[in-house]
């Protein structure tokens, strides 16, 4: 676990409304949305960011993938979503407890992120 925002939430410390959750992961609704739909795909395990998993984490990060696309086709945006991770102050990271993004519900330009 990690002592941030979202380990408090995966602890139950702090109350949140999951529109996803199973054994290794949960789904949230982004408090500050950049796209119509901006949901956050959280393990439960603790992971601070990307390249502090390692070959252990294998399996889970295949998981939080595998749970993406699933959370985009209960949202029904399934053909158009785009997911990101921050990995790193210097790339935007804020919450030191790795989550992917899943971005959808505007227009993406092609060739653009
Ligand atoms: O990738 P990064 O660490 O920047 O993303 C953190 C995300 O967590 C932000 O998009 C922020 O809006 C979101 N957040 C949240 N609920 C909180 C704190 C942050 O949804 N209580």
């Amino acid at each position: 676990m990690t002592d941030t925002i979202f380990g408090k939430i995966i602890a139950g410390e702090i109350p949140a409304e999951l529109i996803y959750e199973d054994e290794h992961c949960i789904a949230i609704n982004d408090i500050a949305p950049q796209a119509p739909v901006h949901v956050l795909v959280i393990p439960r395990q603790g992971i601070a960011r990307l390249v502090d998993a390692g070959p252990g984490d294998q399996a889970l990060l295949g998981h939080l993938l595998l749970a993406a696309g699933k959370v985009a086709e209960q949202l029904g945006v399934q053909d158009a979503f785009r997911l990101i991770i921050n990995n790193g102050e210097g790339a935007g990271q804020t919450v030191f407890h790795l989550h992917l993004h899943i971005i959808a519900g505007r227009e993406f330009a092609e060739g653009h992120m």
